[in-house]
Parts: structure tokens; C-alpha cells; sequence
């Protein structure tokens, strides 16, 4: 998952920070000088990273923080806050045209996923009840017509196309119309990409620019090229005036540089982030959630809005609680596992939860469909007390509850020190949350 080096990092400054009663100055300076170089190795380019230490110094040596009785606290929720100030502060939204259709045009290099991307978005205008047209105006990469009419006939929203003959102006044209005479409401051109910027690709993309006068320029780039993708998004910014980044290939193991920069050096705000090949992993970008989940806090939010959109309601909102409550037993654990199975690859779904990336044992723990039989087993081998108390949970127990479901000791003692790991993560969690008022951002 992306992040991970940086979150290590950072939490283990912060984790220095945390225990002490008092801290000083040099304390301070200290977890910046670390700050800083976790940033950079993120590939967070230079002068950004110079801004965001020197803001977060300015406002953790002041005198609320030196003399707060959790001063380790009052410096991450600063760092959090800074964050997600870096990265837009609050969610940037798709524009919407006063009258329908709204246009939007994708731009970017070859490879970026721009393709890919335009069908996600249309799935995810669908599930907000809109009618997307895509329309495909990349003519020159062979098969990226094709490639978009897949993509259309997946999601069952129509394409518009008029071969690699006509002109990508003309197609943008034509694609409108047809929008507007069978009442669409988003237009989504896909245009062509190129391997480097060069003068034609930008001629070409402003005379579509020119034609139909979108309502919004999304530049979709690859964050696993850090800094490129940063001053590819800058040159283009200077000769389309695009209206917001996507992110794609968050789901691989970029540092995390392209999404910490992108804002501050072009002013342009991220407004989605594509974590995966599936059409529906795209995601509105909050960048107060990425703030949270960057410093491993987890990203509660979007799992429960992802569980709210595909788990029954009243289900989710006890998830919610129990989570924030610290709750959880061992019988919570299981119906959830059953609902948890469809949110997605459970590696993501772990990611999100608090802590789940610094938790011992965590890290290495592949959750397949295999071993969730097995976890499911030794669950189902406790007691009913044992499920709602865990704590009771002794050597005997162990013992007999291993053989009651036909794994190990060791297999029942792993998954009890993770689950008792998670829930001290969440209950820790949910203590920030309350102490400052939102940690994991609103929305
Ligand atoms: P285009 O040339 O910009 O239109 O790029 P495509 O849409 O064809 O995407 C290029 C490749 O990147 C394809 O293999 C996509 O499946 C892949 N891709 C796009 N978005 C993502 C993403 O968010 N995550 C991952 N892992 N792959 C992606």
C-alpha cells in the first residue's frame, strides 16, 4: 500500500513524542529534522517540505503545546492538521454545469490511466444517479477506442465514437451534441496522451478546450512517478488551466510524494484517487482522511462510508460504535468478517483501520479466503462468554479451543494478540478522536 514507509516513519518519531510528560524545544527540532527527511525520501519535492516543517515548527513551540498535559498529542494532531491543509484542506468536488450536460475532459500522459479512469468515473457518476456519456477522443493509442468501449459496456453507459478517421475537436463536438439530444448529464471525453509533453498534444488538447468549454480539466497522473507526476501536472497546468488532479495507481507502493505535492506546487486541488484496476476503485479524494491514514490513524471514514454503500445500514452504524467505543468482541468479529468479505481485497480494507499498519503482526498477516476459514473455525470453537469477553480467554482455554477447531495453540494464540492489538488500536484511536474534536477529519 502506498504510504508505508513514510507512516513507519512518522509514527516512529511521533511514537518518541507520545510518552513525554514534557517536551522541549529540542525535542521539537528534533522530530522536525525527522520529519523532514521522512518527507523527502517520500519524493515530497524540497521546497514544499522546507514550508510544511517550518509551519508545524511555528506552531508546535509555542507555549499551549510546551505546557499541554499531552504535548506528544497536541504535535500529531498539528502535523495532521497541516497535512491536510498541504494536500487542499477540505474535499475538492466535481463541478456541475448550471445546465446539463457537465463536461468534463481528461488530459494526461500515456499510461497515466487516463483511459481507465474515464470509465470509473462515469461507474461512479452512475451510482449518484447521472447518465454519463464517454466519449472517446484518443485516436492515436491503438486500441484505446476499443479500450473504452469495454470499459462502457461493463458499467452499461454509452460511448460515443466516430472511429480514428475524424478529428479528436470534431469527436469532442459530435459527443456533445449527442449528450445533449439524448439527455446526458456528464460528458467525459477521453483525449489522447503522449509519452512526453510535446507542442502537438497540447495544441490538440486546447482546441477540444476551445470547442466544447469544459466545465471541468482533470489531469490524471501516475503517483507511482513522485516528483514527475508533480511537474507533468505543473506544465500542463500552465498551458490548460485544468481544474483538479486524479491520482491513480495509489493502491501500488508509491512514497506518497506526488499526493503530498501536487496541490502546493500547482494550486491544483486533487479531486479523485484511483486505488486499483477495478472500474470501482475510484475514490473521491479528502485530504483529511489521507492526512489520518498517512499517519497510520487509519482511515475510519471511508471504511465506513465503503461499508455503508455496500452493508446494511444499521449494521455499519453499530460497526461504527463498537469501533469507537472499543467493543468489539469476538462475535462482533465474526459477523463482520462475513460482511468485511464484500468491501473488497482485505489488505486495503486493513489498511484503513487504525494502527493496523504498525501493529505487530499485523504487517505479515495475508488474509485469504483460506484463512479466514480458519480464523472463522477457531472463533466458532469459544464460548459464548469467551466471544463477548476475550480476556478470559486463558492457556486451558487456548488449548481447547485450538483443538475444538482443528488449528494450533499457536495459530488461536496469534489471532487473539492480534485481535486484542486491534482493539487497543481502536479504543487509542477513538481517544484522539474525542481528545481533538475529529481526527480522522469530517465531511
Ligand atoms: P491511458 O494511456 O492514460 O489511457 O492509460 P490506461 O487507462 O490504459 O491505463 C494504463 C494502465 O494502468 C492499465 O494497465 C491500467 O489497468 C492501469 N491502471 C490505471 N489506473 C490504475 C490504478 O489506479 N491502479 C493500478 N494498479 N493500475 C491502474
Amino acid at each position: 500500500m502506498a504510504f508505508e514507509g513514510l507512516t513507519g516513519r512518522l509514527q516512529s518519531v511521533f511514537s518518541k513524542l507520545r510518552g513525554k510528560g514534557k517536551v522541549s524545544e529540542d525535542d521539537v527540532n528534533e522530530a522536525m529534522r525527522e520529519v523532514r527527511l521522512a518527507l523527502l525520501e517520500a519524493d515530497v519535492n524540497f521546497k514544499v517540505v522546507k514550508d510544511f516543517v517550518a509551519k508545524v515548527k511555528e506552531k508546535a513551540i509555542g507555549k499551549e503545546v510546551m505546557e499541554s498535559f499531552t504535548p506528544g498529542m497536541v504535535i500529531i494532531d498539528i502535523v495532521n492538521k497541516e497535512l491536510t491543509e498541504l494536500m487542499g484542506g477540505s474535499q475538492a468536488k466535481l463541478a456541475k454545469a448550471n445546465k446539463p450536460p457537465t463536461v468534463i475532459m481528461m488530459a494526461g500522459l500515456q499510461g497515466a490511466g487516463k483511459t481507465t479512469t474515464s470509465g470509473k468515473l462515469a461507474k461512479l457518476l452512475q451510482k449518484g444517479n447521472h447518465r454519463p456519456l464517454l466519449v472517446a477522443g484518443d485516436i492515436y493509442r491503438p486500441a484505446a477506442i476499443k479500450q473504452l468501449q469495454v470499459l462502457g459496456e461493463q458499467i452499461k453507459a454509452p460511448v460515443f465514437s466516430l472511429g480514428d478517421k475524424t478529428s479528436p475537436v470534431e469527436i469532442a463536438k459530435q459527443g456533445l451534441q449527442h449528450a445533449k439530444d439524448n439527455n446526458l448529464d456528464y460528458v467525459i471525453i477521453d483525449t489522447a496522451g503522449r509519452l512526453h509533453i510535446d507542442e502537438d498534444l497540447m495544441e490538440e488538447l486546447k482546441q477540444i478546450h476551445a470547442a466544447v468549454n469544459p466545465d471541468e480539466v482533470l489531469l490524471v497522473v501516475d503517483a507511482m512517478t513522485g516528483q514527475d507526476a508533480v511537474n507533468v501536472a505543473d506544465s500542463f497546468n500552465k498551458q490548460l488551466e485544468l481544474t483538479g488532479v486524479v491520482l491513480t495507481k495509489l493502491d501500488g507502493d508509491t512514497r506518497g510524494g506526488a499526493a503530498l505535492s501536487v496541490k502546493a506546487v500547482t494550486g491544483c486541488p486533487i479531486k479523485f484517487a484511483a486505488l486499483g484496476e477495478k472500474i470501482d476503485a475510484l475514490e473521491p479524494f479528502h485530504p483529511e482522511r489521507m492526512a489520518s491514514r498517512i499517519l497510520g490513524m487509519g482511515d475510519m471514514l471511508s471504511l465506513i462510508e465503503k461499508a455503508q454503500a455496500n452493508i446494511d445500514a444499521d449494521k455499519a452504524k453499530e460497526m461504527e460504535r463498537k469501533m469507537r467505543n472499543a467493543e468489539f468482541t469476538f462475535d462482533d468479529f465474526l459477523e463482520q468478517m462475513d460482511q468485511v468479505k464484500k468491501l473488497g481485497p482485505i489488505d486495503q480494507i486493513l489498511d484503513m483501520l487504525p494502527g493496523m499498519n504498525k501493529a505487530k503482526g499485523m504487517k505479515d498477516l495475508k488474509v485469504d479466503d483460506k484463512q479466514m476459514g480458519r480464523v472463522e473455525a477457531i472463533v466458532k470453537s469459544m464460548t459464548r462468554q469467551e466471544k463477548s469477553q476475550p480476556e478470559i480467554i486463558n492457556h486451558n482455554r487456548r488449548k481447547r479451543i485450538a483443538a475444538g477447531s482443528g488449528t494450533s495453540l499457536a495459530e488461536v494464540n496469534r489471532l487473539i494478540k492480534q485481535f486484542d492489538e486491534m482493539r487497543r488500536m481502536m479504543k487509542q484511536f477513538s481517544g484522539m478522536m474525542g481528545g481533538f474534536g475529529g481526527g480522522g477529519g469530517k465531511s
